[in-house]
């Protein structure tokens, strides 16, 4: 199958592009260049197909950076 165009800006599904994933550590989340800054879903450069993938990585990736931050914090007061 040819394809001939693509679906309008409107209906667009996913972002590519944000921050690369390189400057992300993936056991936490946090940022290699900003140490205490973290990031989850869209805003990184990782999209999928449509079926889930795309709602699972932010679920994921949003708890691991909200559990690893609330650690940091937590064991920066000790
Ligand atoms: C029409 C459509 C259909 C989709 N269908 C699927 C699908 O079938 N399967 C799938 O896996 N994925 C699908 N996706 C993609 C999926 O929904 C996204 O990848 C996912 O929701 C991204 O989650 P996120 O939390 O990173 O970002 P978002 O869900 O975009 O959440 C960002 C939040 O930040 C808030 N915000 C923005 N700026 C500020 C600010 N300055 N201060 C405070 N809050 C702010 C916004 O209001 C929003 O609530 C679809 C997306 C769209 C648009």
């Amino acid at each position: 199958m040819e394809i001939s165009a693509h679906r309008p800006i409107e209906e667009a599904i996913v972002t590519a592009g944000g921050v690369h994933l390189r400057e992300v550590d993936p056991r936490t989340m946090e940022s290699k260049i900003v140490p205490g800054l973290y990031f989850a879903g869209e805003v990184l450069d990782l999209q999928a197909d449509t079926g889930g993938y795309n709602l699972q990585a932010a679920f994921s990736t949003g708890w691991l950076a909200g559990t690893s931050a609330a650690e940091n914090a937590i064991s920066e007061q000790h």
